[in-house]
C-alpha cells in the first residue's frame, strides 16, 4: 500500500549501503582576515579529495566582498584542480560595473558564475534596482550570456522566495532565468525533504527540465539558522529545535547531531532519486565531509594527489 511505499522510500537505502554515486559541490564565503583564510584553505584541502564537480565562493551584500571573492576564486583556480565558480549579484552596481567584474573572471579563467539578484543592503527593505543596474537575476543571466559562454547557475526556492506573491510567480521567475541561459538551479536550504519533492513536482509541471540541485545547510549554530530561515522563508521544523536543545555547551555533540540531521535529509532526497547536492559549508569542512562520507563518498586518489 501507499503508506508502506512511503515508508520504504524514506527508509532505504541504509547509510551502510550507500554507493557514493553522487555529484557534490561546496560553497564557501570569502575570508575576512588571515586566520579565516587559513581555515578556508584547510577546508578546501579537506574537501578537494572528494572530487566535487565545482566549488563556489559567495559575493557579499552590495559587492562588499568584490575583491575578496575574486581573490579567493582566482586562488582556487590557480592552486587547485577544482572547478571554481564565482557568485555575482546585481546589488548597488551598474550593468557596466557588473560586466567588468564578469570580464575579470573570464580573464582569470573562471568559466562558471552563480548569478543572483542579491538582497537590499538594508535588512528588511524592499529591493530596488540600482540606477543603470540589472533588474534581477534573469536580466543578469542575459547580460552574462552576451559577454561570454559562461556556465551559469541560478537560485531556486523550494519554499518560495519571500518577494514572490505566490508559487506560480516564483516558478515563472525561475523559468525566465533558465530560459535566459542558466544551466542549472541550486536551491535555498530547507530542512524538510517533502518541501523539495513538492517543489520538484511543480518545477516539472511548469515544463522546466533543467537540473535542480538541493542546497544542504549543515547547522553549525541553531540560533543563527533560525534567524536566517525567518528572513528567507525556510521552515525550521519543531523537531529540529528539540534536537539542538541543551547542546549549547557541547560543541562536539552539536556537530554530531548536525551531521546526522543533514545526512538524514540527504538520505531521504537520495531515496527520492536525487544524486546531486550543494553544501553550504560555512567554510568548515568536517560537517560536509562527514555527511558525504555517510552517503558513501570516499576520497578519490587522483584528486587527493592533486590537492596534496
Ligand atoms: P531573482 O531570481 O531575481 O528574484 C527573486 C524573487 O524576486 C523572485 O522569486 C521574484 O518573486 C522576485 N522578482 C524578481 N524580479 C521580479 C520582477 N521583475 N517582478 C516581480 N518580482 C520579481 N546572496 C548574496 O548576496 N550573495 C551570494 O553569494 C548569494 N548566493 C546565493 C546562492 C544560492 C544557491 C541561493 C539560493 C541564494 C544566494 N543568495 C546570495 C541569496 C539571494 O541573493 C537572495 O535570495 C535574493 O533575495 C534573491 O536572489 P535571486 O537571484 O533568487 O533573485
Amino acid at each position: 500500500n501507499q503508506r508502506e511505499e512511503e515508508r520504504r522510500a524514506h527508509d532505504a537505502p541504509l547509510f551502510a549501503d550507500m554507493a557514493g554515486d553522487l555529484d557534490v559541490s561546496f560553497e564557501f564565503f570569502p575570508p575576512k582576515n588571515e586566520k579565516m583564510e587559513a581555515t578556508l584553505w584547510d577546508s578546501i584541502q579537506t574537501l578537494a579529495p572528494l572530487g566535487p564537480r565545482f566549488v563556489s565562493v559567495t559575493y557579499g551584500a552590495g559587492g562588499s566582498t568584490r575583491e575578496r571573492t575574486h581573490a579567493t576564486v582566482a586562488r582556487i583556480a590557480r592552486e587547485t584542480d577544482l572547478a571554481a565558480a564565482a557568485h555575482l549579484t546585481c546589488v548597488e552596481a551598474t550593468k557596466e560595473e557588473i560586466d567588468a567584474v564578469a570580464e575579470e573572471y573570464w580573464a582569470a579563467g573562471i568559466r562558471h558564475i552563480v548569478a543572483l539578484r542579491g538582497d537590499p543592503p538594508e535588512k528588511g527593505a524592499k529591493y530596488q534596482t540600482h540606477p543603470g543596474g540589472y533588474e534581477n537575476a534573469a536580466a543578469l543571466v542575459e547580460g552574462l550570456r552576451k559577454l561570454h559562454p559562461f556556465e551559469i547557475s541560478v537560485a531556486a526556492y523550494p519554499e518560495c522566495h519571500p518577494d514572490s506573491p505566490d508559487d506560480r510567480a516564483d516558478l515563472d521567475n525561475l523559468k525566465r532565468k533558465l530560459d535566459a541561459g542558466a544551466t542549472r538551479a541550486i536551491t535555498q536550504f530547507f530542512f524538510d525533504a517533502d518541501h523539495f519533492f513538492r517543489f520538484r513536482d511543480k518545477v516539472a509541471a511548469a515544463g522546466i527540465d533543467a537540473e535542480i540541485v538541493p542546497g544542504i545547510m549543515p547547522v553549525m549554530n541553531y540560533g543563527a539558522v533560525e534567524r536566517m530561515s525567518k528572513m528567507c522563508g525556510t521552515e525550521v521544523p519543531s523537531w529540529m529545535g528539540r534536537l539542538f536543545e541543551g547542546l549549547d555547551d557541547h560543541p562536539e555533540a552539536r556537530q554530531l547531531v548536525s551531521a546526522t540531521i543533514a545526512a538524514e535529509l540527504c538520505r531521504k532526497l537520495y531515496a527520492g532519486g536525487e544524486r546531486s547536492f550543494h553544501f553550504y559549508t560555512l567554510n568548515r569542512a568536517e560537517l560536509s565531509y562527514a555527511i558525504c562520507h555517510l552517503l558513501g563518498m570516499r576520497a578519490k586518489p587522483s584528486a587527493e594527489a592533486a590537492a596534496a
